[in-house]
């Protein structure tokens, strides 16, 4: 069984502690992934301090230079992709495609990053007084703490570094305990490609001990979260009381819209993708579902015909269409919300069950679920059940012209003419973030 290290101070290195915790396979969980670092604040001191030294070296690497190393970057995720691809899949069951998706979104985000070591301009404008100019240039901060997810083990650790190492900061990597191995390789790589061997660090370990310690030490200028709006939450305020600069991603309950007049087959597999893929547990995941009354019947009886139809298994095994979800904690957390959803009148149109019997027995797997008879303000209409296969179908309809039901909605997927509902700008506005990633445009949402 293997035994994973930290990377510290330019060293792969035990953990003070000498303790270590377990990361199993969450489709398999006799199947040990390895064994990584407990690790505690006095780890990540010594890794801060080491970071301070690394970004000292490190931001007086010309930028052009920099860039450079980021595209070296890309050409080694790109050489490791299979690799990194079932390394994830085995660290938290997304099948392949998924997980060869998210490799993919790290490559083109070093390739982004490269680009932009000869484009960190400034402004320089007229001033207001006689005789003088004024300008403005970019500057590198410090030393960032990245605190990540387990849901996009490497996109989400690349989408935050790899911008901030070009700008000459260093970076201490805090990866999710399900899925510490992912980023371990991600180090490997930029080591390799010639990033300053003390800008970068990692220090594998749980939330409250190491991920608090980063987010709460003085010489951690920067902040950057991506995870539960409840862990976002205690950062945030630790974050304000610091006046440190931050950065939070968190949870979401997003809803698509299928109109009447829409393509259904089009609509069905935009649905089912959003709602099932990475076993629902994306931020971005279809979790509402708002059908226009003339085909609400109609798609509600496809959709749960093709979602019981989804072949659950191991991801790496070819065929598998949805993995299990992540681990124990979040099984149970699905139950008591299929619970909740009984007792407060939904109708359960399918699923709502452990998914049981042969290779399942051996792993967190749960059918895909779908409700109906969802209304504003039940608990499955508004809060996220991350961790899980179910859509909560409402059957609000969709009326011309306004989409009131929307107002809350973090980020939406619609089909159909949005011109038809004389729509379009909100349309826009809402729908700030769909089904694509590209490394050039801003990700975010509509709140
Ligand atoms: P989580 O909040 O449990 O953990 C995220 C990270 O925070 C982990 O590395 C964890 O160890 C760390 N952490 C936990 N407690 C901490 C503390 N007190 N101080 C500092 N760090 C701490 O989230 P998760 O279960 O890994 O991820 C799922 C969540 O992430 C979902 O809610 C999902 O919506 C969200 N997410 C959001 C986005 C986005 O872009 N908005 C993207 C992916 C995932």
């Amino acid at each position: 069984m293997k035994k994973f290290s930290n990377y510290i101070a330019g060293q792969w290195v035990a953990p003070s502690t000498g303790a270590w915790f377990e990361n199993r396979n969450p489709a398999d969980t006799a199947d040990l992934v390895g064994m990584f670092p407990r690790s505690s604040a006095d780890d990540v001191n010594r890794a801060v301090a080491s970071a301070a030294k690394g970004f000292a070296a490190w931001k007086q690497v010309p930028a052009p230079a920099r860039g450079d190393v980021l595209r070296r970057v890309g050409d080694l995720l790109t050489a490791r992709k299979e690799e990194l691809a079932d390394i994830m899949t085995r660290e938290m069951g997304k099948p392949l495609a998924e997980t060869r998706g998210d490799v993919q979104e790290g490559i083109d985000t070093a390739y982004y990053a490269g680009t932009m070591g000869r484009q960190l301009f400034g402004h320089t404008v007229p001033s207001e007084l006689k005789s003088k100019w004024a300008m403005s240039f970019r500057r590198p901060i410090g030393v960032c703490g990245l605190v990540t997810p387990f849901n996009f083990p490497l996109a989400i650790p690349t989408w935050k570094s790899f911008p901030a190492l070009l700008c000459g900061n260093a970076v201490i990597f805090k990866p999710a305990e399900d899925v510490p191995q992912t980023v371990a390789v991600l180090v490997e790589i930029l080591l390799e490609a010639g990033v300053h061997p003390e800008a970068v660090q990692l220090v594998h370990g749980y939330g409250e001990d190491v991920g608090a310690a980063l987010v709460s030490h003085p010489d951690v200028p920067v902040i950057s979260f991506t995870g539960s709006t409840a862990t976002g939450s205690l950062i945030g305020a630790e974050c304000g009381r610091m006046h440190k600069r931050l950065s939070l991603e968190m949870g979401g309950k997003n809803a698509q819209i299928v109109l009447d007049d829409a393509n259904l087959d089009l609509a069905l597999e935009g649905v089912l993708w959003g709602a099932f893929g990475t076993t629902g547990q994306r931020c971005t995941a279809t979790s509402r579902l708002i059908l226009q009354a003339g085909i609400h019947d109609r798609f509600l009886d496809r959709l749960s015909s093709s979602a019981a139809a989804l072949r659950l298994g191991d991801g790496r095994k070819a065929g598998t269409d949805v993995g299990p979800v992540i681990h124990a904690a979040s099984l149970a957390n699905v139950e008591s919300y299929v619970e909740i959803g009984k007792k407060s009148g939904n109708a359960l149109v399918t699923g709502g069950a452990r998914a049981t019997g042969g290779d399942l027995d051996k792993g967190y797997f749960y059918q895909p679920t779908i409700f109906a008879g969802v209304r504003a303000g039940d608990r499955l209409e508004h809060e996220q059940v991350c961790g899980s296969r179910l859509v909560p179908a409402g059957d609000q309809t969709v009326g011309e012209p306004g989409v009131e039901e929307l107002d809350d909605t973090l980020r939406t997927g619609g089909h159909a003419s949005a011109a038809k509902l004389g729509m379009e700008s909100e349309f826009t506005m809402l729908a700030s973030q769909v089904e694509v990633f590209d490394a050039e445009l801003l990700f975010g949402d509509h709140r």
